[in-house]
């Protein structure tokens, strides 16, 4: 009965992020109690992010040790190999390298949207709908193509947003 249900609880349900990627044998699972359906969703949620807190710790670990500078078989960005021209992602790898020895200027140099990228990363992963949310999609958009089209100007002051 969904009277029965807490509006709290129902409004969680209705902002989770696993209304996107839910599998219909999960969804089945929980029957029609709404309650044990939130509970499942979030234990599902909690399991998530450790498994990716987990994901994300190795990769840091093995890119601390592991200079894409100099590191060859590091994958490359396959726009930049095709195109000659930087995406708004070049420099990644370069950047959290930096950050990891604590470079954190070099690292701003490689990508200068790494670091607002991480924190709206995070945001979305907790609150995916905000995504769909003309006032957060279209400004970072708006950004990531300007940034895409001005770092590959070869005049000062752009040069700077080059990763180099
Ligand atoms: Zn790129």
């Amino acid at each position: 009965m969904p009277g029965s249900v807490p509006r709290a609880a129902l409004r969680w349900d209705s902002v989770s992020w696993l209304r996107i990627m839910q599998h219909p044998d999960f969804r089945e699972s929980a029957g029609n109690d709404p309650v044990k359906k939130i509970k499942q969703e979030r234990l599902v949620k909690l399991l998530f992010f450790i498994f990716l807190a987990a994901a994300g710790g190795l990769g840091l670990a093995f890119l601390y040790f592991h200079d894409p500078v100099s590191t060859r078989w590091l994958p490359q960005c396959a726009f930049y190999r095709l195109t000659g021209f930087y995406c708004s992602g070049c420099g990644t790898t370069r950047a959290l390298y930096a950050a990891l020895h604590g470079e954190f200027y070099v690292a701003f140099r490689y990508n200068l949207l790494l670091f607002p990228s991480l924190v709206l990363i995070g945001v979305l992963l907790w609150k995916p709908h905000l995504a769909l949310r003309t006032w957060v999609a279209y400004p970072v958009l708006i950004i990531l193509v300007l940034y895409w089209i001005l770092r590959n100007i070869p005049v000062y002051p752009f040069l700077l947003l080059a990763p180099h």
